[in-house]
């Protein structure tokens, strides 16, 4: 375990914004979770977690309460015989574009699509990432993860884990630290079916083709490529923390209207259906690079807010409320923020009221029993 003081949150995420954490513990070693563990209580909080930073918008002021930095590496892989699929161990720190390349290199279908996400295995059951056809629910088993109410180790089923479209018991909380997740993969040469238009053009195929594994993967990189969705470093755009907004739910009729205009409409495993929320950006009439609020702007790729120089959390913040606002007044479809707030920041109101929760609260901040 290594211990620094006062690590500015800024160089720990993606968006490059952050004022400092007060105790970074970064935890290499599950073996020395005792030790954090025994550090919190004394410090009397739960500690915050971080991977990989790509989806927090972390505050101003930084982060009073122990933060623990995820940098566990590893995948192991046991076949299971019964049914001739492969379960997938992976530790909580590990990078999941080199998991999704190895499941590739195995010959393992099931998280193809998920490449080009940047972050660690750990956070993909916090909001069930997905992408493309594929998400985290489809293939989960487990997780083993440290519960700080109950101050031990658990292990939760998927069933356990609710995962929901971008969401878990573990969105929104910081009850648990996610130590290992464990996944069931099927051996294939071929990917699922593509279902999503802008992939089966990009491979030049019909919707619902299979394709093999590294073209599938190929096909998502370059359509992610074109929006600015892959982390490159030097790119304009690279202060970037995903969608920010997530896709809201949609009814039949709007559906089928939005369908009609070509709108990217899709269907998920929770029976939603849903709009991009990029698309309600532009057709509320925003421009791609056009400034929002001091140091914020659209991506000059696609319809998603990053940070440029003299970016805060609070411009940030500021910048997703006027967006939400012009979008619901033109097109009456309420936006959530996806990125979870990070730190102690109490500048957020407006935004933790609709949705974007603060991790932290210090009063409600004491370790159960
Ligand atoms: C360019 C770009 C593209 C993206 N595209 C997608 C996409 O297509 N689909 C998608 O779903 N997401 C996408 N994201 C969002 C993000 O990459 C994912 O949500 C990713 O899983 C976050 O991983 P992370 O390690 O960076 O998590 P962090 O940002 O470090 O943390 C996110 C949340 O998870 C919690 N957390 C992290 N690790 C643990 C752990 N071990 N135990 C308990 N809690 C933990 C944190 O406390 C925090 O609340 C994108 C982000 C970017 C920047």
């Amino acid at each position: 375990m290594h211990v620094r003081e006062q690590v500015p949150l800024a160089s720990l995420t993606t968006l490059g914004i952050g004022g400092p954490a007060a105790v970074l513990l970064e935890l290499t070693d599950p073996a020395d979770l005792p030790e954090i563990a025994a550090f919190a209580a004394a410090h009397g909080t739960h500690p915050l977690v971080l991977g990989g930073g790509s989806n927090v918008l972390a505050a101003d002021s930084g982060c009073s309460a122990p933060v623990i930095k995820m940098a566990t590496e590893g995948i192991r892989f046991q076949p299971d015989p019964d049914n001739g699929t492969v379960l997938m161990t992976v530790d909580a720190g590990h990078s999941l574009q080199d998991l999704v390349d190895t499941a590739i290199a195995e010959g393992l279908t099931g998280m193809e699509t998920l490449t080009g996400i940047p972050g660690t295995v750990g956070a993909t059951p916090v909001q069930n990432v997905g992408a493309y056809g594929q998400e985290v629910a489809d293939t989960l088993v487990s997780v083993d993860a440290w519960d700080w109410e109950q101050g031990r180790a658990v292990s939760l089923s998927a069933e356990q884990c609710r995962l929901g479209h971008r969401t878990s018991i573990f969105k929104h909380s910081h009850r648990w630290l996610l130590l290992r997740v464990v996944f069931r993969m099927r051996p294939s040469t071929l990917s699922t079916p593509i279902t999503y238009r802008q992939v089966a053009d990009a491979l030049d195929v019909p919707l619902g083709t299979r394709v093999p594994l590294a073209e599938a993967a190929a096909g998502v990189l370059a359509v992610r490529q074109g929006k600015g969705m892959v982390l490159m470093p030097g790119d304009l755009d690279n202060r970037n923390a995903g969608s920010v907004f997530l896709s809201p739910v949609i009814t039949p009729r709007a559906a089928k209207r939005l369908r009609a205009q070509d709108a990217p409409v899709h269907d998920f495993s929770d029976g939603s259906t849903r709009v991009s929320a990029s698309w309600l950006i532009k057709e509320t009439g925003f421009a791609l690079g056009q400034w929002l609020a001091e140091g914020v702007r659209l991506s000059t790729k696609q319809y998603t807010l990053v940070a440029d120089q003299g970016a805060t959390a609070a411009a940030f913040a500021a910048a997703a409320e006027a967006v939400m606002d012009a979008v619901y007044k033109t097109t009456s479809v309420r936006l959530t923020p996806e990125p979870d707030l990070f730190g102690d920041e109490p500048t957020y109101r407006r935004l933790t009221e609709q949705g974007l929760p603060r991790l932290l609260e210090p009063s409600a901040n004491a370790p159960h029993g």
